[in-house]
Order: structure tokens, then C-alpha cells, then sequence
């Protein structure tokens, strides 16, 4: 008889969205007319930039002549892609990070989950909490994090960081010293960013002990503030202990596409061992590459009226952003977030749980969110908006919201 990977059975529950879309999808059945209004996924609603669209219609006529027809990707990416990347989101920035040291993808959440495959067992990983599911998830199916307490919401061997109002969601440099340290920044779920001055102080804090930072800066374009940094290499030193991982889905509407990409520094080594060839090997392996009539779409983002357009599309979200923290506010809840990231991260009001919260505003109001708690046990008694709904449906949500 074939054994299972049985790390996969110590993951309690279900995935977080999954739980969700299951009690929207009972709910809805039992109230058929009732007018549901989802502030809780994280996905867009907007359609993709006219640059976007042009460019796939482009690249799929292409696909009609043998002389222009494509078939498999180069497995780390289009060097054209490449190029637009190294140049907009790294040199423009003054970053030096070199094209071969971009991967190109299909997502994000592909390979924050896959990355901890270049390292070993025996690693500590260190999250904030709330935290991405997706970080802890993955390293316990690799069994990288331990036993899980079903009283704290914890796995033994994971260091969590604490992100909470008192410490202004910026969580404390770890005591005990992790192998393995995610940051998420501006910050799902909390909507946190940092300054470039604390964030130099985690490059150096990896620096001095050995450890690795993986950089999840997914919504990256969403920062409007000038003093925060939109890419971890604008920090000193941080090509030799840290891995950047982007995406298009929130920056551009590709979520349904696909696209996103890694950075994995050459300077960047354990001994001898180079995480960027390993990288590189892995990609050969297991990947296939993004498609290319995605990465063409991909490549007219960077063009002055792809900018332009993509800039507008993220300004449509901030502008929901703006009114859902407004809104709630002077309806008289705390919220935080939602200045430089489209989450806005509030607190349930009379000492409700995450979930007593979800199930209360899905009653009254039909309005769904996300339970904080299911970021991690320090997002008790907090909950999750976004701003990817349409405007219609944002003010109309918030208009429920001043009833309750
Ligand atoms: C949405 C999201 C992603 C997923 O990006 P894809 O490129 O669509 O896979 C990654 N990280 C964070 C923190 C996200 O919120």
C-alpha cells in the first residue's frame, strides 16, 4: 500500500478561502434573494488595461504563422520580460539587481509556496501573525514547522511575530533567531508598510545572523508614501540574505492570467551553494514557463501608457480603500490600513470574535469579509476588507455597515 505524505494531515481545517466560499455558498442557498456583497478574497474586479488587452490580441495572431508561432517558454522567462522588469522595478529604483536574476512565474502564491523547497528540514521559519496563509502552509507540507496546538493557533517549531494595534503592527526583531524569515510588505492582512529605515534594520538583523528574508512585495504598487520602499533591495546588503517575490495580479488585474516573477540574487549563498542556481535548476525541473502571450501582456504594463493605465486601476482601488476606512470610521469602528495597500484591517467591535464577526455581518448585512484569526492567532477580534470591489458595491457595503 502507498503512504501519504502525512505532514499534509497535520494542516487543521480547510484553507482559509475555501472555509469561507463554503459558508457564502450555504448561505446564498438558503437566502437566494439576498444581495451578497464580497469585500473578503482578495481579487480583483476591474477588466485588464486596454495596453493589456492589445498586447494579447497581438501576440495571439502571432500564434497563427508558423514563421511567429511560439511553443514552450524559456523555462525562467522571455528575456524581454526580463529586461522591462530588471529595468522599471529595479534600476529605475536604483537597484542593481541584473535580468538572469529575475524569474518569471505564473504568480506569486506559486512560488512563495514552492520556495521553501531550496531548504532544508531542519530550518526555523519566522512569520508575522497575521500572516499570509500560504507561508506557514507550505513549510508544513515540506514538515518544517512541528506539532500544531490547536489551543494557540500555533506551530511549535514556527517563530511567530506578533503584529498587533500595541505594537503598531510592526512586529518585534525575533528573540530566537529564525533560519527563515517571510515579510510581506505593504502587508496582507494588515496593511501595514515600513519605512526604509526599519526595513534596513531586518536586512542587517539577517545579515548578521545567517538568516534568509523572503520578500513578498505582491502589492507594491499600491505604496504611495515616498519614504516607503517598494522593493527590499532599495536596503543595503539585502542581495546577500534576501529573496523577492512580485506579482501582476494586483499590480495590473492578472489574476485570471497569470503572472508574477522571483528574484533570487547571484551573491546570494549558503557555503558553496547558490540559491539562484538552485532556483534556476528547479524552474528547469518542475516548470515550464509562464505563457507567452501573457508575458507580452506582461511586458506593455512597463510602456509609458501601460504605467498610466495601471497607475488609474490602482487609484480606482485606493479610492475604495479611502471609503471603507472613512466610512467605518465615522460609523465608529477602529480600523487601520488601507493607506498604502488595499486591505483594511478593523477591529470587531464589543469583543466579537473574527468569526462570530463574519457570521454576524453575512446575517445582517450580507456583507462578507475575512476573519482575521485565519492569518494566524494574533488576528483575534480583527477582520479583513479589501478594497477590490466596484465603488457601487463598497459605498453600498458601507451604507450597511452605518445600519448595524
Ligand atoms: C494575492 C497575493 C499573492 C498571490 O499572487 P498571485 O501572483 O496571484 O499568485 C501573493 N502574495 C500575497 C501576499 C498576496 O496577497
Amino acid at each position: 500500500m502507498y503512504q501519504v505524505n502525512t505532514n499534509y494531515l497535520k494542516l487543521p481545517g480547510s484553507y482559509l478561502f475555501s472555509t469561507i466560499a463554503k459558508k457564502v455558498a450555504a448561505f446564498q442557498e438558503k437566502n437566494p434573494d439576498k444581495e451578497i456583497i464580497r469585500l473578503g478574497i482578495g481579487d480583483v474586479t476591474q477588466p485588464l488595461p486596454k495596453v493589456v488587452i492589445d498586447a494579447l490580441h497581438k501576440a495571439v495572431d502571432e500564434q497563427a504563422d508558423a514563421k511567429t508561432f511560439k511553443g514552450y517558454s524559456p523555462d525562467l522567462g522571455y528575456q524581454f520580460l526580463r529586461d522591462a522588469i530588471a529595468k522599471h522595478d529595479f534600476k529605475d529604483r536604483g537597484c542593481d539587481i541584473a535580468s538572469d536574476e529575475i524569474f518569471v512565474s505564473d504568480g506569486a502564491k506559486s512560488d512563495s509556496g514552492n520556495i521553501q523547497e531550496l531548504f532544508s528540514e531542519d530550518n526555523v521559519i519566522a512569520v508575522t501573525d497575521p500572516v499570509y496563509p500560504v507561508y506557514v502552509d507550505s513549510n508544513v507540507m515540506a514538515g518544517r514547522c512541528g506539532n500544531y496546538d490547536p489551543n494557540t493557533g500555533m506551530w511549535d517549531r514556527v517563530v511567530y511575530m506578533p503584529s498587533t494595534a500595541e505594537n503598531g503592527f510592526v512586529p518585534e526583531l525575533p528573540e530566537k533567531t529564525p533560519d527563515i524569515i517571510y515579510l510581506c510588505l505593504p502587508n496582507n492582512p494588515t496593511g501595514t508598510t515600513l519605512k526604509k529605515a526599519e526595513l534596513q534594520k531586518w536586512v542587517d538583523y539577517a545579515n548578521q545572523k545567517g538568516s534568509i528574508i523572503i520578500f513578498d512585495a505582491a502589492y507594491e504598487h499600491y505604496i504611495s508614501s515616498p519614504d516607503v520602499p517598494h522593493s527590499i533591495y532599495e536596503c543595503e546588503g539585502a542581495k546577500n540574505c534576501c529573496i523577492e517575490i512580485r506579482s501582476f495580479s494586483k499590480t495590473a488585474g492578472f489574476t485570471g492570467l497569470r503572472l508574477g516573477y522571483t528574484v533570487v540574487p547571484k551573491s546570494l549563498k549558503s557555503g558553496d551553494a547558490s540559491l539562484h542556481d538552485m532556483w534556476a535548476r528547479r524552474h528547469g525541473t518542475k516548470f515550464n514557463g509562464a505563457p507567452y502571450i501573457v508575458q507580452r501582456a506582461g511586458e506593455a504594463i512597463f510602456s509609458e501608457e501601460g504605467q498610466k493605465e495601471i497607475d488609474e486601476l490602482v487609484g480606482y482601488y485606493m479610492e475604495n480603500a479611502r471609503i471603507i476606512r472613512e466610512g467605518l470610521s465615522s460609523a465608529g469602528f477602529t480600523c487601520f490600513g488601507g493607506k498604502d495597500a488595499p486591505y483594511i484591517w478593523m477591529k470587531t467591535p464589543d469583543n466579537m470574535s473574527s468569526w462570530e464577526f463574519f457570521d454576524y455581518l453575512l446575517e445582517k448585512i450580507n456583507v462578507v469579509g475575512t476573519p482575521g484569526s485565519g492569518f494566524g492567532p494574533s488576528g483575534e477580534g480583527y477582520f479583513r476588507l479589501t478594497a477590490f470591489g466596484t465603488h457601487e458595491n463598497t459605498k453600498k457595503a458601507i451604507e450597511r455597515f452605518k445600519t448595524l
